[in-house]
C-alpha cells in the first residue's frame, strides 16, 4: 500500500493528530527551481534546455549538506561513538552512525537496524518509542519497532518522508528527477531486492567520456589514486587524500587526476584536501569505463553504476506502511532521564515517549537545532563536531533535442576551467535527452550559492565541451 499524506494523517493516533494539526510549516526542502528573472547567456552549440531542476541540499535547515564524511585525523570509530546510546533512553541512527557504509542509502538502512536491535534489548513490547526524521533509516527502525509491538510514532520536519531521497515527479519530464540519492552499485543486492518488489526501475550507467576543452582524452585509471591511499595507509599519521597522492609522486593539479578527485567529491560531498586517507571513502562505482553503450553491464560485475529509473519514495513508504507518521514536525528539543523522554514540537507542544531515536542528518545536529537536555555526554558531541558534514549538489536539465554525440553515460571534463565537472547522460538508457550535473564539495557550495540564472549559465558553459 502507498502511503498517501491522507492514510499519514488518518493512521495517525489521537495524541499525533493534534501534533499534526498543530504543526503546519512551510516545506523549506528543494522545491523545482522557479523560472529564471532574466535569460542566461547563449553558449555556442548549447541550446537552453526545456525544463530544468535544482537541489539546494547546501541550504536545507533539514539536513545542513548532503552526506556525512571522515575528515583528515578523525577515526571511523568516531561513528560509533555518535551512535552510542545515552541511558538507554536516547538512541541514535542515520547514514552517519554507521561506520562501514556512511553517505549511502545502504548505510543508512543498516544503520536503522542497528538501533531497531539496540532498542529491542532493553524495550519491552507496548512501550512509547518516538522515532526522529522519517527517511530510510527512521522508516527502517520504526518498521522494525511496531513488528515488536512497540507503539511508534514518527516525526518528520518536512512535509513528506523520504528524506535525502527526494524523488520529484512532474509533468514536465518523462521520469522522475532524483535531487538526492539514486545512484548505486550493482553490489546493492538488498537495495536492488526492495527495488524489484517495488517495481521501480532500474537502469545500467555504462561507459565514461573524459573530454577536454581540445576533444576527448585518456580514460583516467583510478589505480594510482587507490595505489596512493593504500601506501599512506601504512604511515605513522592519517593524511589528506591530496598529501597522500602527493607522497606517491602524484600531482592532484594534473587536470586528468583533478577531473578523477571532482568525481570522487561528487560521491563523498568532500574535496580530498579534506578526506582521510586512513578512512577513505569508496570509489564511486566504476561505469565500466570505455566500454561501447550496446555492450551490457557484466553482470558480475559488482561495481558497475547503475541509478533508479523510477519515482525512489516507495522504499521509505513501504518500510512505513501502518507506522504513525506526523509530518510538518519538526521537533526543536529532546529532554531525557531515567524515566522517559519528553519531545518537544517547533510549535513549543511536549509528548512524552519511554524512549526517541534520533535520525536527523549530521548537519542538523552539529548546527544544533535539535536541542537535548541534559546536553549528550562528551563523547556523542566530540563525534557530531568531529565528523564532517559534505556538500553535493545536482542540476537536472531537459533538452528538446540531444546536442551532443557523446553515447557515453558518466563524462568527465579534464582541464577545463568548468563548474560542473561530471555529467550523466540519460539517453542511452532512457533515450530521453536529461543530462544531469553532478558536483560535490567547494564546488557544490559555490554553485549552491548561485541564483538560478546562474546556475543554469554554469551548467551550460561546463556542457560547452560536448556540444558536436
Ligand atoms: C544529493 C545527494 C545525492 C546522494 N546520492 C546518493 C547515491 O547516489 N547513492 C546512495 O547510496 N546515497 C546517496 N546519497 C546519500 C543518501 O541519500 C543518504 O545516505 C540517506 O538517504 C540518508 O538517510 P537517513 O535516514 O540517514 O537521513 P535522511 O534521509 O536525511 O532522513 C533524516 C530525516 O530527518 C528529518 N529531520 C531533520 N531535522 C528534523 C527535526 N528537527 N525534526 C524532525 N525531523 C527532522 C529530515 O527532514 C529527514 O527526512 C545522496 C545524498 C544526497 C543529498
Amino acid at each position: 500500500m502507498r502511503i498517501t499524506r491522507r492514510t499519514l494523517l488518518m493512521g495517525a493516533g489521537a495524541g499525533a493528530v493534534s501534533v499534526l494539526l498543530a504543526s503546519c510549516t512551510p516545506d523549506p526542502e528543494p522545491t523545482p527551481t522557479p523560472t529564471p528573472t532574466r535569460d542566461p547567456q547563449p553558449q555556442p552549440g548549447v541550446p537552453e534546455p526545456s525544463a530544468r531542476l535544482r537541489s539546494s541540499w547546501t541550504t536545507d535547515p533539514f539536513s545542513y549538506g548532503a552526506v556525512s564524511f571522515t575528515p583528515v585525523g578523525v577515526l571511523a570509530e568516531t561513528r560509533s561513538l555518535l551512535a552510542r546510546p545515552v541511558g538507554d533512553r536516547v538512541f541514535f541512527a542515520g547514514e552517519a552512525t554507521d561506520a562501514d557504509e556512511p553517505g549511502t542509502m545502504r548505510g543508512a538502512i543498516r544503520s536503522g537496524a542497528r538501533a531497531a536491535d539496540e532498542v529491542e534489548d532493553v524495550a519491552a513490547s507496548g512501550e512509547r518509542i518516538a522515532v526522529i526524521g522519517a527517511g530510510l533509516a527512521g522508516a527502517t527502525v520504526a518498521a522494525r519497532l511496531v513488528a515488536a509491538d512497540m507503539q511508534v510514532t514518527v516525526f518528520e520536519a518536512r512535509d513528506r518522508i523520504g528524506g535525502r531521497i527526494h524523488s520529484v515527479t512532474d509533468d514536465a519530464w518523462p521520469m522522475p528527477v532524483q535531487l538526492g540519492a539514486w545512484l548505486f552499485s550493482a553490489a546493492d543486492d538488498d537495495l536492488l531486492r526492495r527495488m524489484e518488489s517495488w517495481d521501480i526501475g532500474v537502469i545500467d550507467l555504462t561507459g565514461t567520456q573524459w573530454r577536454g576543452p581540445e576533444g576527448d582524452v585518456e580514460p583516467v585509471d583510478a589505480q594510482p589514486l587507490e595505489d596512493a591511499i593504500a601506501a599512506a595507509q601504512a604511515g605513522p599519521e592519517d593524511i589528506a587524500v591530496t598529501e597522500a597522492l602527493t607522497s606517491a609522486g602524484g600531482d592532484p593539479d594534473d587536470p586528468s587526476t583533478a577531473a578523477l578527485l571532482a568525481y570522487l567529491a561528487t560521491a563523498t560531498g568532500a574535496d580530498a584536501t579534506d578526506l582521510s586517507s586512513w578512512f577513505p571513502p569508496a570509489l564511486p562505482p566504476d561505469p565500466v569505463a570505455g566500454e561501447a553503450v550496446d555492450e551490457t553491464v557484466d553482470a558480475a560485475d559488482d561495481d558497475a553504476l547503475q541509478g533508479a529509473r523510477d519515482d525512489l519514495t516507495p522504499l521509505v513508504e513501504d518500510a512505513l506502511d501502518g507506522v504513525k507518521v506526523s509530518l510538518s514536525s519538526p521537533i526543536s528539543r529532546l529532554a531525557y532521564d531515567d524515566t522517559g523522554v519528553s519531545v518537544r514540537l517547533g510549535t513549543g507542544e511536549a509528548l512524552s515517549f519511554d524512549r526517541v531515536i534520533v535520525t536527523v542528518p549530521l548537519g542538523v545536529l552539529q548546527e544544533q537545532d535539535l536541542e537535548f537536555d541534559p546536553p549528550l555526554p562528551f563523547s556523542n558531541r566530540n563525534a557530531i563536531g568531529a565528523l564532517g558534514m559534505g556538500r553535493i549538489e545536482t542540476i537536472w536539465l531537459q533538452f528538446d533535442e540531444a546536442f551532443w554525440d557523446a553515447d557515453a553515460a558518466i563524462w568527465h571534463a579534464v582541464g577545463a576551467d568548468v563548474g560542473i565537472r561530471t555529467w550523466i547522460n540519460l539517453r542511452p538508457a532512457t533515450g530521453e535527452n536529461i543530462l544531469v550535473g553532478i558536483v560535490g564539495g567547494a564546488a557544490a557550495e559555490e554553485f549552491a550559492a548561485l541564483d538560478d540564472t546562474e546556475a543554469l549559465e554554469s551548467a551550460m558553459e561546463s556542457l560547452a565541451i560536448y556540444a558536436s
